[in-house]
This record gives C-alpha cells, sequence and structure tokens, in this order.
C-alpha cells in the first residue's frame, strides 16, 4: 500500500544581522538563507520508511529508527534540528535527508554487497549510520538551553568528533506533521540547526584566532605592551573599549578582553591576513563529515574600520559554534587541526560497512604560539572574564563574547576547552540575544565542562 503525497518544500531564511560595537555607525546587513528541505520530487512510502536503516548514537543506542512505516525519533525535540524528519507529506530534511543514500532500502540492489544481502538474505534494508554523538552529553547539552535561544557544540580534542550538538528552540518529530503550519512561519526558527548551520558574530571569541594569528605572522609578541586609552581611531570612526585599561601586556589584555588591543593586531594582520587565518584554521572549508554545516564567512566590508572591526569579532564576519569551537579544539592540541566530524561509521546487523579515513592532523600554529593563547585563556577563566566557566580542581581555558547585533541584547559567548593542561573537550556555547558572555553563557560552561569530563 503506497501512500503518495506531494513534498512540500519550504526555505527558511535564517537573517543574521550585526552591528558594529559602536554607536555611530551601522555595518552591512547578510542575509542567509538555508534551504533545509529535500528535493521536491521525494516521495515516501510506507515499505519505503519500513526498510530505512537507524541513526545510531557512538555507542549504538538509537536515535532515529523505523517502526511500523514511520520513523522515531527516541530523543524527540533534544535531537530535533540536528536529525531532522522523514515522513511521507512532508519530506526528509537534516541529516536524515543527508544520509538516505546511506540508509535507504531497496528492491534493486545497486552494490555487490545489496546483490547478497538481497540473494542470500532476502534483505531489503538499508545500512544504519553511527553517529559520534554522545546520547547523554546531548542530553545534558539540550538541558542548558532551557528557556534560550541558542546552540551547545561539544568536540572530542583527540579525535575531532562532535560528541553534542544542541540546538534550541527546537520541534517535537513526533507531532510534527500536525505542528507543520506554526513551525514553519515561527519567527524564532525552530526547524534551523544551530549549531553547525547557524551563522553569528563571534564577538570577542574570536580574538583567540586574532591573538593567534597576529603571534605566528610575528606581528606581536607575548611582551608587547599595549596602551589602551579606552578608545582608539579605527579608519572612520572612534572605536569604544569597554573600559581604559592603560598599559596591558598581550596575555592581560585577553583576560580583559580589551578591544584596543586586538583591534589593534587586527589593523596589523589586515582584513587579508584575518580571511587567510580564518582559511588556516580550516573555517571556509566544507565539512565532508559534517553534513550541512555552513561555511564561515570572512569579512567583506570594505570600510576603513574594517580590520580594526574584525580583530575583535565584528565587522561582517560570520561564523558557526561548530567553527569557533574548532578553534578552540586546535589550540587545544597544541596548534594541530582535526577536522570535525559527525559520521563515525556505517553498519548492518552490526557489522562495518564503510568506515571513513582517519582524521588527518594539520599543524596550523607553531606549538609555542599556541600554548601562549592557551594560557591567556586559562587565564581569563582564572582571573579574567570568563571566572563563571571555572571548575574546582580542573583548569579551564576560555574566552567570553558579547557580540552586538541589532535584534536588541548582544549574543553571549562563551568558547574554551579543558583541562588546560591535557585537554579532552573543547566546547562552543552561544545564546542569541542573552547578554554578556561572561554573566549568561560562562556559566553553562561550567555545568557541561563538569559533566563532560566526568569518568
Ligand atoms: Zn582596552
Amino acid at each position: 500500500m503506497a501512500i503518495k503525497a506531494r513534498v512540500r518544500v519550504v526555505a527558511l531564511f535564517l537573517l543574521v544581522l550585526f552591528l558594529a560595537p559602536v554607536v555611530n555607525l551601522t555595518r552591512l546587513q547578510v542575509l542567509r538563507s538555508e534551504e533545509l528541505f529535500a528535493r521536491p520530487d521525494n516521495t515516501r512510502t510506507l515499505e519505503d520508511l519500513s526498510l530505512r536503516g537507524s541513526l545510531l548514537d557512538r555507542t549504538g543506542q538509537p536515535l532515529a529508527q523505523s517502526r511500523e512505516g514511520r520513523r522515531v525519533y527516541p530523543l524527540g525535540p533534544i535531537t530535533g534540528p540536528l536529525l531532522g524528519y522523514m515522513t511521507g507529506r512532508l519530506g526528509a530534511a537534516g541529516l536524515e535527508a543527508s544520509l538516505e543514500a546511506r540508509t535507504a532500502g531497496y528492491a534493486v540492489p545497486r552494490t555487490p554487497m545489496q546483490a547478497w544481502n538481497l540473494v542470500a538474505r532476502g534483505e531489503r534494508r538499508g545500512d544504519d549510520v553511527v553517529l559520534t554523538l554522545d546520547r547523554d552529553l546531548q542530553k545534558l547539552a539540550w538541558g542548558l538551553l532551557e528557556g534560550s535561544r541558542g546552540a551547545v557544540l561539544v568536540l572530542d580534542v583527540p579525535t575531532g568528533e562532535i560528541l553534542a550538538v544542541a540546538s534550541r528552540p527546537s520541534f517535537d518529530p513526533a507531532t510534527l506533521e500536525a505542528d507543520w503550519e506554526s513551525l514553519r512561519v515561527d519567527p524564532a526558527a525552530p526547524l534551523i540547526e544551530r549549531g553547525t548551520q547557524g551563522l553569528y558574530p563571534p564577538g570577542s571569541t574570536f580574538k583567540i584566532l586574532t591573538m593567534a594569528g597576529a603571534l605566528a605572522d610575528g606581528r606581536t609578541s607575548a611582551d608587547e605592551v599595549f596602551a589602551c586609552t579606552g578608545s582608539m581611531d579605527a579608519g572612520n570612526f572612534i572605536l569604544h573599549d569597554n573600559a581604559v585599561h592603560g598599559p596591558v601586556r598581550l596575555e592581560e589584555a585577553l583576560v580583559v578582553s580589551c578591544n584596543v588591543t586586538f583591534a589593534t593586531l587586527g589593523q596589523r594582520l589586515g582584513v587579508e591576513g584575518l580571511r587567510r587565518w580564518m582559511d588556516e584554521f580550516g573555517l571556509l572549508d566544507e565539512l565532508p563529515l559534517v553534513p550541512n554545516a555552513a561555511a564561515a564567512r570572512p569579512v567583506h566590508s570594505g570600510a576603513p574600520s574594517a580590520a580594526a572591526e574584525a580583530g575583535i569579532g565584528q565587522a561582517d564576519l560570520l561564523l558557526s559554534p561548530l567553527a569557533m569551537a574548532r578553534v578552540a579544539a586546535a589550540l587545544a592540541r597544541g596548534g594541530v587541526d582535526l577536522e570535525p566530524r559527525l559520521l563515525r561509521a556505517q553498519t548492518r546487523r552490526g557489522e562495518e560497512t564503510w568506515r571513513p579515513a582517519p582524521p588527518r592532523a594539520r599543524r596550523v600554529l607553531p606549538r609555542a604560539v599556541a600554548e601562549e593563547v592557551g594560557r591567556a585563556m586559562t587565564a581569563a577563566v582564572a582571573r579574567g572574564t570568563g571566572r563563571a566557566a571555572a571548575l574546582s580542581g580542573v583548569a579551564v581555558a576560555g574566552k567570553t563574547g558579547t557580540a552586538e547585533n541589532p535584534h536588541g541584547a548582544p549574543h553571549a559567548w562563551f568558547v574554551g576547552y579543558a583541562p588546560a593542561d591535557k585537554p579532552e573537550v573543547a566546547v562552543a556555547i552561544l545564546l542569541e540575544n542573552a547578554g554578556g558572555g561572561g554573566t549568561h553563557a560562562a556559566p553553562l560552561a561550567s555545568h557541561l565542562l563538569q559533566e563532560a569530563l566526568s569518568p
């Protein structure tokens, strides 16, 4: 019995607007469109859905599976925007859509393995896909976002695997069809996965990249003392700082998040230098093992102030929580990047039928530079703007951000890793319009790291 229905295609628009951190200049606006939905020719039948393979977490626990011709999602809204959905009426979205070729059942085999399964076993069911997610950490990350709009992303430092990617608001896949009309038009965009696809101004969390790039390029040194008078000429306007920091060494400048210091380094690197460093960290790349992830947008503005503003994570540069977590993880590894991954393996009856090649380690920075930035991040949590992220008995390295944007309160950020001396996990937390990163995002990092590090 086949239920055929027209698949609806809807484009959602995630509007990311931002404003310079000073009052008298309005910056460029950026519109990001995100087409999350499947091809219009997708039509699914009960049989098709029954034969579909499962999506599993890293330990083999089901996250999406077929039951009586329907897809069911054991974690419900906790994995909503990431996994997406697959129904006869609405088609497929998210990972469900991206992994269709791996999980689809078959009447006609396309590979020798499928031919064997069909002939020898009479089996037409699609393969399962094992994700890198940790079910418990995913639940915890989602719980931390209660009452917020935003994302929490956790990376495993040794492997680059994504352990959690939580995004709120979300939707309940069990009532998706009934809720569709309201979800579709909800201005809070509950269908958007914010951790890997949301693009935001990074604000002061970007100072870790500015610092690393400026040190590696020889544009500054750990000993340089900057004279912060609380404001500076950014080119075509006066850029104001959050305080008058006076004479301040580079490390101390990160601890207190001095805008004058990092806007100055932005000017020395220039827009092109900052773009090159985003590229060095891999932020402009497509990620084959993180389906649907959005590449970062480097500065496009030609304003004289663009380099100074970009040095403090404003101007018109945009990136995802995943991108910032990737930068933190590279610093945690002493300057070595591993491409992030969400796909671990493809299996059939528990036996692997595909596994991606091991991640290739790529040196981005001299070790001494990564360690210098790491020391400053550790100090920022021990005694600076990131104090609320501290854990007892474990040193945390981190940087807060309070990213200006025209939708009201700034976006609150925290980016970091722990333990600082032997890193295991890197995290990025983004809360839309929540206010100061040190006040709102850093405390969540403390909870998250505590759980992520407990054996
Ligand atoms: Zn300052």
